[in-house]
């Protein structure tokens, strides 16, 4: 395939975003190794790292779209080379030529609806607190203590709408004093930055962080590990520091402080799956488990693939919004993990995890003898 993009421009654009990590690729080959494409066909993050360190990156090819960006080869690499930062970088390179191969339109049709409506899901913004009309939260206001930040899929998806209220249910009997901003909310932007938008990112994170200001946010309690990422580690490049708490780790602390009490049994194996932006990118591996083991009659078994060795579910680095054929999917794989250890329910703590396997326990007719549940829902569930 032809290279349109001249050879010093990429290798400047690859020096802004990575500095020059790349140069410290000796070709190893260990994150081809370890990544989860492998299991479902060939692609080599190491053959893109020396293409692009000679400016011959073709970024008319699908290959730059494949990262999911799940952080397993960064975790491995001998000589520190951040293969994510470098993969984006080629992103935002297509991005800034308006090259996008055929299967990322996904990607191009998020920005639209990211630009006009603050969601990727081509969703009304006035829509966005639909979901919470008949419950009883109330709207953010100065002094409330903590904002309930319930991300896009939770706002809109008819799936994580179920998700949305669980939590609430578990904050009203916790006797928390939340509310949400709704309609002001945007995206977090995490997504869309790691697709090579970074325009696009900058404006979400501009008007979500204006907005957190404006009405006093000091702690955001979120349901997506992407949002957390965001809010964490990247808000903080605009000098904003907003206290950032995942749900699995809110939900632990009510537990231990008595507020939220377990009194019913769930008596039914499950296992747990690790997203890669709760575990691999920040570590938290222990508080969801600890939460499982304090439910009466639930059975943990670990799956083989697990904490910072989990499969990624596939819909990390903006693929949630491109279409995987059949038999490349990592999230099918993972089912059939799911299965080898007799799980009757896969828990996890992530709306793209979630979607994904929802998608693939429909696709491969398990929908009989396997549930998919945010660990929320189990929590719901048992007090
Ligand atoms: S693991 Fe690191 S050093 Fe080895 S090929 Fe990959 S990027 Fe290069
Ligand atoms: S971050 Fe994950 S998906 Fe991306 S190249 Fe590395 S191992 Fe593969």
């Amino acid at each position: 395939m032809e290279t349109k993009t001249p050879f010093k421009e990429i290798i400047e654009e690859i020096k802004e975003a990575g500095g020059d990590a790349y140069r410290l690729c000796y070709q190893c080959g260990i994150c081809d190794v370890v990544c989860p494409w492998n299991n479902v066909r060939n692609f080599s993050i190491r053959k893109i790292i020396r293409e692009a360190a000679f400016g011959l990156t073709e970024i008319e090819s699908d290959d730059i779209w494949r990262c999911t960006t799940c952080g397993t080869c960064p975790e491995k690499c001998p000589r520190g080379v951040d293969q994510i930062e470098l993969g984006v970088s080629l992103r935002r390179l297509a991005t800034n030529y308006n090259v996008f191969a055929a299967s990322a339109g996904g990607v191009k049709a998020a920005r639209g609806s990211l630009t006009t409506e603050g969601n990727p899901l081509n969703e009304e913004r006035a829509k966005r607190a639909d979901w919470a009309k008949d419950l009883s939260v109330k709207p953010f206001t100065e002094g409330t203590e903590v904002l309930f930040f319930g991300c896009c899929y939770l706002s809109y998806d008819s799936r994580m709408k179920k998700v949305a209220m669980a939590t609430v249910d578990i904050l009203n009997k916790a006797g928390v004093d939340f509310g949400i901003l709704g309609t002001k909310e945007s995206c977090c932007g995490e997504s869309i930055r790691k697709a090579g938008d970074e325009e696009v990112f900058k404006g979400l994170a501009r008007e979500n962080i204006k907005t957190f200001i404006d009405n006093g946010v000091k702690k955001i309690v979120v349901s997506s590990p992407h949002c957390y990422e965001t809010f964490k580690k990247e808000y903080s490049e605009f000098m904003v520091n907003f206290e950032v708490v995942h749900m699995s780790q809110f939900l632990l602390e009510l537990i231990k402080g008595g507020r939220l009490k377990i009194t019913g049994k769930y008596g039914k194996k499950v296992t747990y799956h690790d997203p890669c932006y709760l575990g691999r990118h920040n570590g938290i591996y222990d508080e969801p488990r600890e939460i499982l083991y304090n439910i009466p009659g639930l059975t943990l078994n670990e799956m083989a693939s697990t904490r910072n060795n989990s499969l990624c579910c596939g819909g990390g680095g903006g693929r949630v919004w491109m279409e995987t054929p059949k038999g490349e999917r990592f999230s099918d794989l993972r089912l059939e993990q799911v299965r080898a250890v007799g799980a009757e329910v896969l828990v996890t703590a992530c709306p793209y995890c979630i979607t994904m396997f929802e998608d693939s326990r429909l696709t491969l007719e398990l929908d009989d003898v396997l549930e998919i549940k945010d660990i929320t829902e189990i929590v719901q569930e048992v007090m």
